[in-house]
């Protein structure tokens, strides 16, 4: 993991440690889990809590190139990724909570890379979508509907989906 997301121990015991740096692109996520079209920023303060542990407030900026559930283009999405957690020594396995993390230090430093990591994958789309509106593909001809039409099918839209479809916007 990057550096930027070490934390170590002794500094953050004498002061509140800050910063906003870009990521190198490959160190936060392994092989092709995300593709980033420019490096992530991150910005976060640490702060040492009355309990020993560690609180850690910012957020993550990401620029990401999806595909299209429905019409298989690729294309891109800002994501601001809200970072809030503590990090809390001596928690028993299983006893975290959302936003709270046993604080498991390597040596004299503690890595918030993994933390980071999964909550942009938990920020990333179930079900990534150009656009609101976007048409898919023909399911007979495979056509873009965004780009063309086809003679495939009856050209009127099913009046239920129409109707989903202006509760989305
Ligand atoms: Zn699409
Ligand atoms: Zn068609």
């Amino acid at each position: 993991m990057p550096d930027i997301l070490t934390i170590e121990l002794r500094r953050i015991a004498e002061a509140a440690i800050e910063r906003s740096e870009r990521l190198p692109a490959a160190g936060l996520v392994t092989g092709d889990e995300v593709a980033f079209v420019e490096p992530p920023t991150v910005s976060f303060v640490a702060q040492a809590g009355a309990s020993g542990g560690i609180h850690v407030r910012g957020e993550l900026d990401a620029h990401v190139r999806l595909t299209c559930r429905r019409c298989l283009a690729e294309y891109e999405e800002g994501l601001v990724v809200p970072l809030e957690f503590r990090l809390e020594p001596g928690l028993e396995p299983g006893a975290e909570d959302e936003g709270v993390f046993a604080l498991q230090p390597d040596g004299d430093v503690v890595d918030i890379g993994p933390i980071v990591r999964e909550e942009l994958l938990l920020a990333l789309p179930d079900f990534p979508e150009c656009r609101a509106e976007c048409r898919g593909l023909c399911p007979s001809c495979g056509i873009n509907l965004n780009e063309a039409t086809c003679e495939c099918g009856s050209s009127e839209p099913d009046p239920r989906w129409e109707t989903l479809r202006k509760l989305r916007v």
